[in-house]
């Protein structure tokens, strides 16, 4: 049986834990396409309007799939972390994409860790029944699919980037030690479907890699770390996503090698007008150059281009005029 997953959303946190649970169970998984205009104009066809660019993206993964696969896996994304909710816009995503024709069923087992994290077996399970009776066959791919994630977040928390940790546990390429670098680091804070997906953030990381910059982001924290400085909020945000920017952001903003905080944001998106506005704040309050972008279809290029090389020249006039002292 072939699975299709969405190259979108979750996928940037749990793409190899799915693939290992699939084909432990005998399936084969086929991957969206890469983002591309064809694939996002797909997508803004048949979403509607109100919803953030991220999920009209993840309209045009799923239509990629169509009359590729005999199921597409797009799990229902209630909570997954005790006391935390996701987006609400992930909730809703299944029922939007039943509505589009031409497609084939969809896998959409809820995810609910609110309560308890156990509930995370119980979503497996309900999964792993589509393909075997056995439950201890459905156990094993559990266990080793928890295996290989735990790699992934490992590689993620020595500095790589998802694309480069997915290639290593893919085996197309081998782990090696991360240089030393003496790079000036910017810390790029946003959404993990808008920073990695090089489409839609116009490569961002590559570009600020290329003026030499490190780039730093959430995911190279561990949960601790994050949620340890998350509470410098006056309240606890319920939205894992939302909490990782700000705990990640107020860890960065700490750092002495960190010259710059870049904010991204997607247009239509309700917690980040909230969040990017706090991490704005607190940038501004640690003296540190900053820049917010927000995204969304009609964004050019060349706009993009200009702001981040000002920011740029912004970062290293700072660094030089600190190094005189004035
Ligand atoms: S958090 Fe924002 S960008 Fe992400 S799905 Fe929700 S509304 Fe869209």
């Amino acid at each position: 049986m072939k699975i299709g997953i969405p190259r979108v959303l979750l996928y940037y946190y749990y793409y190899p834990i799915w693939r290992v649970f699939f084909e432990e169970l005998g399936a084969e998984v086929v991957l969206s396409s890469r983002s591309s205009k064809g694939v996002l104009v797909k997508g803004l066809k048949s979403a509607v309007d109100e919803v953030c660019l991220p999920v009209k993206l993840a309209f045009g993964h799923v239509l990629d799939l169509a009359g590729k696969v005999d199921l597409i896996f797009l799990p229902r994304m209630v909570s997954v972390k005790k006391h935390e909710y996701i987006c609400p816009k992930f909730l809703g995503l299944p029922d939007m994409i039943r509505c589009l024709r031409g497609l084939p069923p969809l896998i959409d087992v809820s995810v609910n860790l609110h309560k308890k994290k156990s509930n995370a077996y119980a979503a497996a399970q309900e999964v792993g029944k589509i393909f075997t009776g056995s439950h201890l066959k459905i156990w094993t791919a559990y266990r080793r699919a928890l295996t290989v994630q735990k790699k992934y977040f490992r590689l993620l928390h020595l500095g790589l980037m998802p694309p480069e940790a997915i290639a290593i546990i893919e085996d197309q390429v081998k782990e090696e030690p991360l240089p030393e670098s003496e790079d000036m680091t910017i810390a790029l804070i946003g959404h993990p479907y808008n920073i990695y997906d090089s489409y839609i953030s116009m490569d961002l990381i590559g570009r600020l890699r290329n003026m030499g910059a490190k780039v730093a982001t959430a995911e190279h924290l561990k949960g601790q770390v994050v949620s340890r400085n998350a509470t410098r909020l006056p309240k606890k945000l319920f939205w894992t996503l939302g909490q990782r920017m700000i705990g990640a952001a107020c860890h960065y903003l700490e750092r002495p090698e960190v010259c710059g905080m870049i904010h991204v944001a997607a247009f239509g998106c309700g917690p980040d007008s909230m969040t990017g506005e706090l991490i704005e704040r607190y940038a501004r309050a640690a003296g540190k150059p900053f820049l917010n972008l927000t995204l969304d279809e009609h964004t050019g290029e060349a706009g993009v281009i200009t702001r981040l090389e000002a920011f740029w020249d912004m970062v290293n006039w700072r660094k030089t005029t600190e190094a005189f002292g004035t």
